[in-house]
C-alpha cells in the first residue's frame, strides 16, 4: 500500500518514510504544499499523513481540495498541541485521525496500521484470499491445503498485496505500475510481467489453486 508524507520538517519527514517503508508500506515524500497537493491529486494514495502548518498550501486547504475532487486516501493530519480548533476544522472536513506534534513514531505507525490493515481497531498481520495467508511482518505465504510456505521479496510482496486487496477484480497495468512502482515510473524499465511470473511459481510451488491471470487488452485478475 501506497502512503504519502506531507510534511516541510524534512527530518520529521524522513524518519516517518523510514519507519513505514520498515513496516512494508510504499512512501512518498513531500515537502511543501503545492507539491503534497499536486501528489495527493494523482489518487494512488491508500493513505496522506498531512501535516497542517506548510509552505504555500496548508494542510487544511489540502484537505478540503481532495476531499472536493473526491479523492478517497484516508488522511491522518499532525497538529500542534495549541491548534485544536484546527483538529476540529480537520475533521470537520474529512480527516480520518490526527495525531499531536510532538509524537511517538511508534503511535502514528499503530495509527496507520489502524487505518489500512485493521479490523476492530486492532491491527491485522495476515491477509487473506481463497486457500492463500500472507503474513504481513514475516512476508511468508502459506497455503492452507498444504501448509506450505515460502518467503516473498519485496515488489512481489507489494504486488501480491495489491491483488490480494483486490482480488477477483480486473487491475489494469498501469493501476499496478502506479501502486507497487509509483507515478515517477519508466514503465519500460519494470519488468511487470516477470515479476508476476516469479509471483505466479511461487503460489504454485506451495500448492496454491490461486493463479493471476492475465486478462486480454484490460490487465490482470487474481482469481481461484
Ligand atoms: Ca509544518
Amino acid at each position: 500500500m501506497r502512503i504519502l508524507v506531507v510534511e516541510d520538517e524534512e527530518t520529521i519527514a524522513d524518519v516517518i518514510a523510514t519507519k513505514l517503508r520498515k513496516e512494508k508500506y510504499e512512501v512518498d515524500t513531500s515537502f511543501d504544499g503545492e507539491d503534497g497537493l499536486y501528489n495527493a491529486m494523482t489518487n494512488i494514495y491508500d493513505l496522506i499523513i498531512l501535516d497542517i502548518m506548510l509552505p504555500k498550501i496548508n494542510g487544511l486547504e489540502i484537505l478540503k481540495e481532495i476531499r472536493e475532487n473526491d479523492i478517497s486516501a484516508k488522511v491522518i493530519m499532525l497538529t500542534a498541541k495549541s491548534e485544536l480548533e484546527d483538529k476540529l476544522k480537520g475533521f470537520d472536513t474529512g480527516a480520518d485521525d490526527y495525531v499531536t506534534k510532538p509524537f511517538h513514531i511508534e503511535e502514528l505507525i499503530a495509527r496507520v496500521n489502524v487505518q489500512l490493515r485493521s479490523g476492530n481497531n486492532k491491527v491485522k498481520d495476515i491477509l487473506e484470499y481463497s486457500d492463500l495467508t500472507l503474513n504481513i511482518r514475516t512476508s511468508t505465504l502459506t497455503c492452507k491445503l498444504t501448509n506450505e510456505s515460502i518467503n516473498i521479496p519485496y515488489r512481489e510482496f507489494l504486488l501480491l498485496e495489491y491483488f490480494i486487496n483486490n482480488k477477483e477484480q480486473i487491475i489494469s497495468k498501469e493501476q499496478i505500475y502506479d501502486k507497487v512502482w509509483g507515478i515517477d515510473t519508466d514503465y519500460e524499465s519494470n519488468n511487470l510481467e516477470a515479476y508476476l511470473s516469479f509471483l505466479r511459481k511461487k503460489i504454485k510451488i506451495i500448492g496454491s489453486k490461486v493463479n493471476i491471470k492475465a486478462v486480454r487488452n484490460l490487465g490482470y485478475k487474481m482469481e481461484e
